[in-house]
């Protein structure tokens, strides 16, 4: 447990280390700062087992609103599929018309998912369908094409991605499910927070490059590396 905090603190670090203002040039982004945000994210999608842990607290409710919070802030992060996911939507919203729908579109339906399973309501097949979603969403990127894309395009996306929403904001109210109304809001909002977090930061700092060449390969390379993650998933989540 110990080796994953200090994994994901110098996972952090980097990033937070790479894509500071500090470094922003007016004209585009430097060269050694692409190449780090490539080397990041892969290592991000290499060497982070896909661990079917989902919860920070090993399985136990949250008793208090900060280890609500802590829970929350935890699932989409530690839960590898959905942070896969939320990689991939980020990625694929830069540079789209009004792509920033996409992102918020998944972030709103993990909540409405996560009321969906509180309410007792099971949806069908749940594990399939997220796995499901991170190998189509990391094909989607494979063959993103490299150039304005219409409206169309972005509310076809956000669609699909606030569907697969429901399914993986119905697999973060299982973490929850039974637990007092203040650790439960605090799991809400905590969740909600760190998606918006990463996808936004994503969105951003991807949207600075999504001309260059870098971000052709860097898409194509996240995607098939988002892909693959999802099929381990989806292999892990038939054979049960
Ligand atoms: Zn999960």
């Amino acid at each position: 447990m110990s080796n994953q905090q200090s994994y994901w603190q110098k996972i952090y670090l980097q990033l937070n280390h790479q894509w500071s203002p500090l470094h922003r040039r007016k004209s585009g982004v430097p060269r050694s700062k692409q190449v780090g945000i490539i080397t990041t994210l892969g290592m991000l999608l290499l060497f982070a087992t896909p661990a079917l842990a989902h919860h920070p607290l090993g399985g136990k409710l949250p008793a208090n609103c900060f280890e609500g919070m802590m829970s929350g802030f935890g699932h989409p992060i530690i839960g590898f599929d959905h942070l896969a996911f939320v990689i991939a939507i980020s990625l694929l919203a830069a540079g789209i018309v009004r792509g920033i729908v996409i992102p918020i579109a998944f972030v709103i339906a993990t909540g409405i998912g996560t009321g969906i399973h509180l309410q007792a309501i099971d949806l069908p097949i749940p594990e399939i369908i997220i796995a499901a979603s991170v190998v189509l969403f990391g094909v989607l990127l494979v063959i993103r094409q490299n150039r304005k894309l219409a409206l169309s395009y972005t509310l076809l996306i956000s669609g699909l991605a606030a569907l697969a929403g429901i399914f993986h904001g119905h697999a973060y109210g299982e973490g929850i499910f039974g637990a007092k109304p203040t650790p439960l809001v605090a799991y809400l909002i905590g969740f909600t927070v760190i998606q918006l977090a990463i996808s936004l930061r994503i969105y951003f700092v991807a949207s600075k490059i999504y001309k260059s060449m870098t971000f052709k390969y860097l898409t194509r390379f996240a995607g098939l590396a988002i892909a693959t993650t999802g099929l381990v998933f989806l292999s892990s989540a038939i054979t049960g």
